[in-house]
């Protein structure tokens, strides 16, 4: 053994190659990037095929009958097709190319605002980032349907025993993310889908956390909506989806009004063009849509179970080496999570260990993490939370627990 410290078979320091970005240094020191969970790095595939865009096809798609514009046609719905196949969704067209997955959630909940009546009520979790929060308040304030949550418990699982009392026929729709992004607990999703149905609501989940560890099946979830972000993903940002069952996406009305969207206008009335393009107004992310594919086989190329297997070992060996040190406390101790760890120090900011840490070239992410309700029930301002990706190393998380313990010593 040349390491003193054993990894599995995984190859990460070839895997590591693949990321030019983890070569730089900062403050002089080796980046170790711990801040996952806020966006993934980009490995050399997915730059090269922004790169090949720009540099030998870049045109507007569909509308052209020149070549550029049919290669660029062509890969676009190419990677819509991966996609497809990635979440194994039944048709192509049930996956719409979006900005993102806080675009992915206020398309639908626009499209519910002409669905909800005032008696009808939508449920959320306690456990959700705000874009999964705000867009359902704002339904609510417009067409009068109460909003209702599900609480969690100290471990940061949620209380499905309460999801069942305040589950009616009255709900009409359920949101709930499929990893959470502050915690990193996973959600019982399967139960949470087929309790939901039972009362015949629908349910849309957000796996913009999920996606980097996990991959989805929307069909054998049966799952109605499920959305996604490039960036998280080793894609690139400003590019995400949402995945809706056929019929719901037919029953929805269009988000925004504009070019790609028509089927025919004339001044009198618009009739609305075919899925998936109803959705998908004026001129897309082309170029982050084929890099979102390209992203997408990368991670398929390494496998998922791989990734899951190899991530678990770092979460233990972090979660273990960070709990030496004295007055540390982690906040989400689900027994199902993934590789995020969100901490505090008795009586440090994080904010302050965060500074401190990242003179030392390590990126973690400190505050509320988009999640203020979670940070109240725990009656805290925010954690420090480092959240770890396939391409991050046992000696990274060595080098970060010196640093913490060298920041705890300083601040106390
Ligand atoms: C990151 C994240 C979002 C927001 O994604 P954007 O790409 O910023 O739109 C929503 N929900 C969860 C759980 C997230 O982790």
């Amino acid at each position: 053994m040349k390491n003193k410290i054993e990894h599995s078979k995984f190859d990460v320091e070839n895997i590591r190659k693949d990321f030019p970005i983890l070569s730089r240094k900062v403050n002089e020191k080796q980046l170790v990037y711990f801040d996952n969970a806020a966006t993934s790095q980009t490995p050399q595939v997915v730059i090269d095929a922004i790169v090949d865009y720009y540099s030998n096809y870049n045109a507007n798609i569909h509308r052209g009958v020149h070549t550029l514009s049919q290669e660029a046609t062509d890969k676009y719905e190419t990677a819509r097709q991966k996609i497809q196949e990635h979440f194994n969704a039944k048709e192509r067209h049930e996956i719409i190319f979006t900005s993102g997955t806080t675009h992915s959630i206020n398309l639908v909940a626009n499209g519910f605002a002409s669905i909800l009546k005032p008696e009808d009520e939508i449920i959320v979790s306690a456990l959700e980032h705000h874009s999964n929060i705000v867009p359902w308040q704002m339904l609510c304030e417009k067409t009068g349907a109460k909003l209702k949550v599900i609480p969690m418990n100290q471990s940061g699982e949620l209380v499905m025993a309460d999801f069942e009392s305040i589950l009616s026929n009255q709900t009409k729709l359920v949101f709930v993310n499929h990893i959470s992004n502050a915690l990193g607990t996973i959600n019982p999703i399967e139960t949470i889908i087929e309790m939901a149905h039972q009362v015949g609501a629908a349910v849309l989940i957000d796996g913009a956390q999920a996606c980097p560890h996990i991959k989805p099946d929307v069909q054998a979830l049966n799952v109605d909506f499920y959305v996604a972000s490039a960036h998280k993903m080793c894609g690139p940002t400003g590019v995400g989806m949402l995945y809706g069952k056929e019929e719901w996406l037919n029953k929805l009305p269009p988000y925004q009004g504009g070019g790609e969207m028509i089927a025919e206008v004339t001044f009198e009335k618009t009739t609305y063009a075919n899925l998936p393009h109803k959705f998908e107004a004026g001129t897309p992310n082309i170029c982050g849509g084929i890099a979102f594919g390209t992203a997408i086989d990368y991670m398929n190329t390494i496998g998922f179970d791989t990734i899951a297997t190899y991530e678990e070992e770092l979460l233990v060996y972090a979660t273990h080496k960070l709990l030496e040190i004295e007055g540390l406390k982690i906040y989400g101790t689900s027994k199902y999570k993934t590789s995020v760890i969100s901490f505090n120090i008795e009586n440090i900011h994080p904010y302050d260990i965060g500074t401190i840490v990242d003179k030392l070239g390590i990126a973690v992410r400190t505050g509320h993490h988009c999640a203020q309700p979670i940070m109240d029930f725990y009656n805290i301002p925010g954690t420090v939370r480092a959240s770890f990706s396939f391409y991050n190393t046992k000696e990274e998380i060595d080098t970060f627990v010196n640093a913490v313990k060298r920041a705890a010593k300083m601040l106390t």
